[in-house]
């Protein structure tokens, strides 16, 4: 069996760049271009590029506005690749492109190529890649109005840099120093090889943010061009990261790439990177897509971070992306992380016996630095406290002492709300949401219930809407409920200055305005804030100096999900968690380290007694049996098919139905497809979903595999059919 050639692609050996013939010419009616535009994903013309005249010929890259239907869309001319035949259209249909917008410098090869295959390995076509990765302000801009806007760009860059002098950096450690010399040789590969992508296995506070600072600056004193990407997983650690670049690089200016910017920002932010005005570009998941034409080094920092990985249209992950494209552009990657994801920890596995290394290179850095050691983990039992019980006398009494010395506690439950279901103890009512199968949430602060899947939302009856018993009550703990009953648990104790404790509360309810978590964090940082509670948003990153305590409350969930990925991602979470107490070591008494805290009904667990050791290795070794007894990614590849219909039967039946005409294709290419079920949860917003889930030891037959089911998908669709999407490398199944 012939399989296409974008095997092992996040992965080397893909196909060089095809170079593009010169478009034929039409005599008296100009050049014949083929132009990438965004068509809908599952249109069957949209794989291919769309031909258009213009007088003259134009590079590949360029954009054009062009006709489509009655509108003006922006295009790509686009090269005319082997995979890729134009789309045929009689000549005499052919328009004319309207606009070429020549003062931008075309879009490069690699870029184009990044684009090409982002489309062929998410099953997206590649103009809806293409467009979504571009600023949607370039879409309105007329060739005058672009023109301005890099004028002015220029005009700054050529404008003298401030002469603040930039922060100098601390001696580097010996194990600092190994990682940097490591990243170093990774890019002396024999033959003009690409370097080896490098894992920085560095425990929370061992320096990678300095390693990551002073591989940038040794990327960017090489050429006078050459230019970096720091990816970070979450938007609200970008401010940090981008203070302590713009620290110690004050000459250079940083784009930023995020989703919190106004479009006229990120416009501008994209030019700054596309045309080599500014070097450093850091951003989220969306800027592994941005045009970096001098590219030479790509930094993911927290690569485990299921952040990396889009969840609508194309759902790439950035991370693998980001190694693809390194690869390509002959840079340097350093993927950096304190609980690596399985996938990254096992292609950096060291030889053993018979068995080669992984591709990557792994370095570590274990110790700490002017932190105190990693926190004391503590598991506090819960299978004897009374039935209820959210938090243990032990730890009210703990938070008590730590506050009374001016250091902070943490508290983590990852649910937000009040409580998660209303019940009637009467006739036996819940909270059900009326379009989904899933419960709806009691809001306190607003008295509403709120569904977290659809988003509909009542406010609180009065009484059960079936029965009428005044007496409704809630059932479970959210984030706003333990915020409420630490209060009134905390109420007698006091801080040194005599006052009571102050708890806050950090969750996407509080932070949905702009502002309001730089505020929240503010107050935190300066001190006034005794208690933290919150959900993951406060484990990631955050660099608390006054934590000396974090208490995780029930992660029990976690240890028994049909998720084979849910310990790895608790694991993650707690590490990172605890990561956050006991940063300054000065503040941090002998009697009494750092410690972090886990309420638990299963104490003996395995993955406590590693996170107990802070032994990532030991846990990964575990997972990683675990998963290789089970042929589970990283030693198998999945994609998961989605479908979307008013009736579970429909959406069930057309999975299967396209399953079965490819079932030769799938014993041919060892594509195992499970048969479809329902998701979880089944019904959102009055529609019915269903999924099925592909497995192939083989990631190349896999990926063949689904590009026959995708056709075979568009070709029994039927108006039943509401929607439907490949995943591939999913994530939660
Ligand atoms: P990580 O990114 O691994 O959590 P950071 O790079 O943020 O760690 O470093 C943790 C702390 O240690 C920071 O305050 C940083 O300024 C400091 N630090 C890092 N490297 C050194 C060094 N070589 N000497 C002194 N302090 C350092
Ligand atoms: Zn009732
Ligand atoms: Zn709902």
């Amino acid at each position: 069996m012939q399989l296409p050639p974008s095997d092992e692609a996040l992965f080397p050996d893909l196909e060089p760049p095809t170079p593009s013939p010169s478009p034929p010419a039409f005599p008296g009616a100009g050049v014949r271009l083929d132009v990438l535009v965004a068509l809908p994903a599952h249109s069957p013309l949209s794989m291919a590029p769309l031909p258009y005249l213009h007088d003259t010929a134009l590079p590949p890259g360029t954009l054009v506005r062009v006709p489509l239907g009655a509108r003006e869309v922006l295009g790509i001319v686009w090269d005319e690749a082997a995979d890729m035949p134009g789309t045929e259209v009689a000549p005499e249909a052919i328009r004319p492109v309207r606009t070429a917008l020549t003062d931008l410098p075309p879009l490069n090869a690699h870029w184009r190529q990044l684009i090409a295959f982002t489309g062929r390995y998410y099953q997206r076509s590649p103009g809806e890649v293409a467009l979504s990765a571009l600023p949607p302000q370039l879409r309105d801009l007329d060739a005058v109005q672009l023109g301005r806007r890099l004028r002015k760009l220029q005009a700054t860059a050529t404008a003298q840099p401030p002469d603040t002098p930039a922060s100098v950096p601390p001696p580097l450690t010996p194990q600092q120093q190994q990682a940097l010399q490591a990243l170093e040789t990774s890019g002396e590969g024999a033959g003009g090889q690409a370097p080896r992508p490098c894992l920085l296995f560095g425990s929370t506070g061992s320096g990678k943010t300095e390693v990551y600072l002073h591989a940038v600056a040794r990327a960017l004193a090489a050429t006078p061009q050459a230019q970096v990407l720091v990816l970070v997983p979450e938007i609200n650690l970008t401010p940090q990261l981008q203070a302590r670049f713009a620290d110690r690089f004050p000459q250079e200016r940083i784009a930023a790439l995020h989703s919190g910017l106004t479009p006229a920002q990120r416009l501008q932010h994209w030019l700054a990177a596309h045309t080599g005005v500014a070097r450093i570009v850091l951003g989220t998941r969306m800027a592994v897509l941005a045009s970096i034409p001098h590219l030479q080094l790509v930094v993911v920092d927290e690569e485990h971070d299921p952040s990396y990985k889009q969840q609508e249209g194309a759902r790439y992950s950035a991370r693998d992306l980001a190694i693809y494209r390194a690869h390509h552009q002959q840079a340097r990657v350093l993927l950096g992380s304190a609980t690596p994801s399985l996938e990254s920890w096992y292609q950096s596995r060291p030889a053993e016996g018979d068995e080669p290394a992984g591709r990557y290179l792994r370095l570590a850095m274990p110790e700490r630095i002017g932190a105190a050691p990693l926190p004391r983990v503590r598991l506090v039992d819960m299978a004897h406290a009374p039935r209820g019980a959210v938090f243990s006398p032990l730890l009210l009494e703990a938070i008590g002492t730590r506050a009374a010395r001016g250091e902070q506690t943490l508290v983590l439950l990852n649910r937000r709300g009040y409580a998660p279901v209303l019940h009637c103890p009467d006739c036996g009512w819940k909270s059900e949401c009326p379009h989904c199968s899933a419960y709806r949430v009691f809001h306190k602060a607003d008295r509403t219930l709120r569904c977290h899947h659809c988003g509909y939302t009542e406010r609180v009856p009065r009484a059960c809407p079936v029965c009428g018993n005044l007496d409704i009550r809630t059932l479970g703990q959210g984030t706003e409920r333990l915020e409420e009953s630490l209060a009134e648990h905390l109420q007698a104790l006091r801080r040194a200055d005599g006052a009571p404790l102050a708890i806050a509360r950090i969750d996407a309810d509080t932070t949905r305005h702009a502002g309001a978590l730089e505020a929240q964090l503010a107050r935190v940082h300066s001190g006034d804030v005794d208690v933290l509670v919150g959900t993951q948003i406060i484990a990631k990153g955050h660099d608390f100096r006054r934590v000396t305590l974090v208490a995780a409350l029930n992660p029990d969930g976690a240890l028994f999900s049909s998720d084979f990925r849910a310990p790895e991602r608790l694991f993650a979470l707690l590490m990172q968690a605890g990561g956050r107490a006991g940063r300054d070591a000065a503040l941090v008494r002998p009697d009494t380290p750092a410690e972090l805290w886990v309420q638990t009904q299963f104490p003996t667990h395995p993955l406590f007694a590693a996170l107990r050791a802070h032994d990532y290795p030991a846990f990964a070794a575990r997972q990683l049996e675990e998963r290789h007894d089970a042929g589970l990614p990283p030693y198998s590849h999945h994609a998961l098919v989605r479908a979307e219909s008013r009736s579970q039967e429909a959406a069930q039946g057309f999975l299967r139905t396209a399953a079965e005409a490819c079932g030769e294709l799938a014993a041919a290419t060892g594509v195992y497809c499970y048969p479809a079920v329902p998701m979880t949860p089944q019904r959102v917003a009055n529609q019915e979903r269903a999924q099925m889930l592909l497995e192939s030891p083989n990631r190349a037959a896999l990926q063949h595999f689904l590009h026959h089911f995708s056709q075979m998908l568009h070709a029994h669709r039927d108006r039943a059919i509401l929607r439907w999407a490949i995943d591939v490398d999913p994530l939660a199944i």
